[in-house]
């Protein structure tokens, strides 16, 4: 038997992930000619790999890890748990308190009437439900023709077959026969890439539009719901015009549609707001959460829900939808804890007030570096295309992404995790960087900039 310890050398770590272990999101080629990056522990900002490097996670890991690593107090919270309770479900009239704490906690701090919660595992399966809920909510009130859900193109709501449906990723789309009926995509609101000679506003108004356009085209009575996040994550970190959420809510409210905001990535401070909803002034009936709302520490997610879509649910008999680990204790209990420190600490206030501003000025700046066009950023998310005339924001005549892969690898060697989507580099740091965390990691983004330049020029 092999046992396998983090002494062991990166190379024979590396050689036993490939051969036994498949990858999310990996090209399987280059895994076997390069081998993973071995992660062996976080503390704070910092992950430290297994060649001794620290590393500046400007991604807080998968956009999750808002109150950063190492917190000893959700292991503790974990280790009581597991003790008391590790596993019971909460299927047919059973409950327990670390369940009854949480809905209770986020009940509290969502905007609105999100009052209820149906829990989940992460955002894809909290998004799986949410196809089923509002389907079944039509349903229940006379409408079961209803069935139509409205998506965007380049948005990503998880990877389930529904959440990949949901979600307008070409390249997923692809892979499986997707998107599953009754599924249909809109537009996104992408001004830089796509709004052309327009200004933002225009363009924001347009592609707001072409949903009222799509609900008409399909007829209302046979759609059930506009999903989207409030700002695409995944996508690059689409900052919309302002012009575009007030009218999607001005048709929302128009239409009997209901708005489900997935909020996995823009929940629990990342906009410097508890819920993006907020920032952007958005009242949806339905919101995705996961992520944040454990701060990664353990596998949870859930929809929230309005009261008037739950009290629809509740009175029409059973609902035929549930996970094993829907409200799971041990999660449970983390996730409260963690939304303790994060409202104790005032960690969204800091990301609000400090954090984001003092990033907003730093990040806005890189945009005079040759190799950049837009640099934005909201809260304690940013976004930086690389473009070679800033003028026109035209995209590099290179295969699709190969300048942010360049400059993703820089940032690697230079000790510091952005991500790309194509040619825009993204970060969404943890929300408790400081001025000084966030001077270091624009240093070091410069640095990797300029090389990138320097091998592109
Ligand atoms: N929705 C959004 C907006 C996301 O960004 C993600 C993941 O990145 C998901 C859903 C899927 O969540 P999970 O990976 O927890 O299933």
């Amino acid at each position: 038997m092999v046992y396998v310890s983090n002494q062991m050398r990166t190379e024979e770590l590396a050689a036993l992930d490939a051969a036994h272990h498949l990858h999310p999101f990996t090209n399987g080629d280059e895994l076997n000619a390069k081998g993973a990056r071995v992660i062996l522990r976080a503390k704070g900002v910092t992950l430290t790999d297994s060649e001794g490097n620290d590393i500046l996670d400007a991604m807080a890991g998968l956009w999750c890890v808002n109150i950063g690593y190492g917190r000893e107090e959700l292991a503790e919270v974990a280790a009581r748990q597991i003790r008391e309770l590790p596993y019971y479900n909460t299927f047919f009239q059973t409950t327990h308190v670390p369940a009854i704490a949480l809905a209770t906690k986020l009940a509290e701090l969502a905007p609105g009437d999100l009052n209820h919660v149906f829990f989940a595992m992460g955002g894809s399966d909290a998004n799986d439900t949410n196809i089923r809920m509002v389907r079944r909510y039509w349903a229940a009130k006379g409408k079961p023709e209803k069935q139509v859900i409205i998506s965007r193109k380049n948005a990503y709501h998880g990877s389930t077959m529904g959440g990949a449906s949901l979600g307008g990723m070409a390249a997923m789309h692809k892979q499986g026969g997707l998107p599953i009926p009754n599924i249909v995509h809109i537009g996104q609101p992408h001004w830089y890439a796509e709004g052309g000679e327009m200004s933002p506003e225009e363009f924001g108004l347009m592609r707001a539009r072409e949903l009222e356009e799509k609900i008409a085209e399909l007829g209302e009575g046979k759609v059930a719901a506009f999903i989207a996040e409030p700002i695409q994550g995944a996508g690059g970190v689409v900052i919309p015009p302002e012009s575009y959420w007030p009218e999607i809510q001005r048709i929302c409210d128009a239409h009997e549609i209901l708005l489900i905001a997935d909020e996995v990535i823009t929940g629990f401070g990342r906009t410097g707001n508890w819920f993006g909803s907020q920032t952007l002034n958005i009242r949806p009936h339905i919101m995705t959460i996961a992520k944040g709302l454990s701060s990664g520490y353990a596998p949870i997610g859930g929809s929230l829900v309005c009261d008037e879509v739950a009290e629809v649910l509740n009175g029409s008999g059973e609902f035929a939808h549930g996970y094993t680990y829907s409200a799971h204790p041990v999660a449970a209990a983390i996730a409260l804890e963690n939304l303790r420190i994060l409202e104790e600490e005032k960690i969204v206030e800091h990301a609000g007030t400090v954090a984001g501003p003092y990033l907003a000025e730093k990040w806005a700046a890189l945009a005079d570096h040759p190799l950049a066009g837009e640099a934005r950023s909201i809260g304690m998310m940013a976004t930086l295309a690389l473009t070679p005339d800033k003028a026109s924001r035209a995209a590099f005549a290179s295969d699709e992404g190969t300048i942010g892969l360049i400059c993703r690898e820089r940032c690697f060697a230079n000790n510091l995790v952005m991500r790309h989507v194509g040619d825009r580099m993204i970060i969404a740091p943890p929300l408790i960087m400081q001025p000084s965390d966030i001077d270091v990691m624009i240093e070091r983004a410069v640095r990797s900039l300029d090389e990138t330049y320097d091998k592109v020029k």
